[in-house]
Order: structure tokens, then sequence, then C-alpha cells
């Protein structure tokens, strides 16, 4: 039988050519020994994050970093979450457009603790999966957080529970994958733009905000089952209550609520990818951000354009969603 800690790294080698996302789950949630504990509004002072007139930080309207993230930024993001720099090969660096997989997925980190415009009543009570929401609800009373503060600290009390250390592992057949046990996770070949296309693009920052919210969400739930229409493919959950329910849940509070400061591009290319992994849920009943009328119709609101010609420059994904788990 194999040791506990090891059961991540087994499934890791078990992972199927269309893991977007993997994990193993041992209902566990390590202890937290940071070398220094970190607040949220540690790591939103020294990343700017600060609301000001214009929401959405640290990103502008079309996705694009609104000022460089300063090395005082990544170190604190790196030292919260136990970047292993040695990993990435590189440093905390200034940078202002994401490039390298440390700049990606310091982008990923940012884009889930900056401006969510959800706010934490929105979170917990709009309809998301359940066991999720239960924690989350703990994390507002543990952080005394007031229900009407934007939600981005009670995601950051999630990723900080969960996420000790973040290591690089270009070999990773997948964008990421998580040994909860051990509070480790892991990031594939983030700048590989072709290896997995028909679940988007690996560096769309989107996708590494909620793949991190989905690793995170593997310490509750554990791993995945077959998908129903695919039984060689165990990237799946049965419905909503997993992994890609919980990132779906974050995708849909973020986007919902951002939508309108969006550029048409970005919108699209954050529903699409949201709606890739709702095709990861085998039975998503009535769970509204996999509601395909609000997705393509309600959710970027001056977008009215026919399916098939909402295919995304950005991601150019569209085309391949109903072949691939309708
Ligand atoms: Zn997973």
């Amino acid at each position: 039988m194999p040791a506990r800690r090891h059961r991540g790294l087994l499934l890791l080698a078990a992972l199927l050519p269309f893991a977007a996302l993997s994990c193993a789950g041992d209902y566990y949630f390590p202890p937290i020994e940071p070398e220094k504990a970190w607040s949220y509004d540690e790591v939103v002072e020294a990343c700017g994050l600060e609301v000001d007139t214009y929401g959405l930080l640290p990103f502008d309207a079309h996705g694009d970093l609104q000022e460089p993230v300063t090395e005082e930024c990544m170190e604190t993001v790196g030292s919260a979450f136990g970047f292993s720099w040695a990993s990435f090969d590189e440093v905390a660096h200034e940078f202002d457009v994401a490039r390298t997989p440390l700049e990606r997925v310091m982008e990923g980190f940012l884009m889930v603790l900056g401006w969510n415009g959800a706010m934490v009543a929105d979170v917990l009570d709009g309809g998301g999966p359940v066991a999720l929401t239960q924690l989350l609800s703990e994390y507002e009373d543990a952080y005394h957080l007031k229900s009407t503060i934007d939600a981005g600290e009670l995601w950051f009390a999630l990723l900080y529970d969960s996420i000790q250390k973040v290591y690089y592992y270009p070999d990773l057949d997948a964008k990421m994958s998580y040994v909860s046990n051990k509070g480790l996770v892991y990031i594939g070949d983030v700048t590989d733009e072709v290896k997995e296309p028909a679940l988007g693009n690996a560096w769309d920052k989107e996708i590494i905000a909620s793949g991190l919210i989905h690793e995170a969400s593997h310490a509750i739930y554990g791993g995945h089952v077959q998908c129903g229409d695919n039984p060689d493919n165990k990237t799946c959950d049965e419905d909503k209550e997993g992994a890609f329910g919980s990132q779906v849940w974050w995708y849909y509070n973020w986007l919902t609520f951002n939508a309108e400061l969006l550029d048409e591009w970005f919108c699209i290319s954050v529903r699409d990818n949201m709606y890739l992994s709702c095709f990861h849920i085998n039975d998503h009943g009535d769970y509204l951000p996999c509601d395909e009328e609000q997705l393509w119709w309600t959710i970027c609101p001056d977008v009215y354009l026919t399916r098939s010609s909402s295919i995304s420059p950005r991601t150019g994904i569209m085309k391949a969603v109903p072949e691939v788990h309708s």
C-alpha cells in the first residue's frame, strides 16, 4: 500500500492528455507553517491592489496589467504561498507583461487576490457548491470578514490555507496539479500554447487564476471521477460539488460582477474558459454558471454574436467545445 504522501504523485503519473487540471485530494488541510504569517492586507498593500477609482485591479479592460508588478509584490506573494524560486529558475522582479512561467503564475494569483467585484455575500449566498460555501463561511467567521467587502479576501483565505508551496514542473502533463497532504501546487508548462488547445490557451490569466481555486478545492473534495460521456477520461466531477464546480463558481462571480468593465474579447475569453470547465461536470443540473443561455446571452452583455461567430481571437477554442464533451 503506497504511503499516503505518495498518492498525489501516483495520480500525477496517471494524467490523461485532456487533464487540464488534476489533483489528489485527501480531505486534509495541511498545517500552516509559513516563515512569516501574511495577511491579505499586507499582500494588497505590497501589490497596490487597493481599490480606487477603477475596479478590476490589477488589470484594465483588456486584461492587461494597469501598472507593472513590482519586485516587492512578487516577493510578498511568493513568500505567502511558498514559491520555489529555484524551480522557476527566476527570482522576484518587476514586469509589466507576463511572459515567463513565474510571471504568468503571479498574474493568476493577482487575478484572484485583486478586485473581484463580487462581495463576500455574493459568493456565499449565490448558490455555489455547498461544501465550498461551508468552508468559505468558516473563513468569513475566522477572519471577521464583512459580507459587504470585496470577495478577494475570502478567496485569499482559501488559497492561503491550502497552498503552502508552488513548484514549477514543466514536464507535467497538465497545467496544474495538487498534492493536498503537502499543500503543494505543481505548475505545468504555462507557456505551452498548443499542448491542450481544446481546453483553452495555457497562458490565459483566468485559467491560471481559476486553476488555483480548482487545486485548492481538491483539499475539500478529493479527486475526480470518470466523465459521463467518456469513461477513459477521468477528469470530471459528478456534479457541482467538486473542484470544477468550485473553479466555475470563482469564474462566475468574477465575470458577472466585472463583465461591464471588460472589453468584448476579454469577456468572451473568460466566459469561454468558464464554459470549458462546465464540461467537466457530469451533471450540472441547474447550476447557474453552466447555464448555456445565461453564458451566451447574458454574461457578456454587449456581445450579441451568434455562436459560430463568437470564436474568440484570444482563445480560438469555442468551436471545439461541443465535440469535446457534449
Ligand atoms: Zn482537479
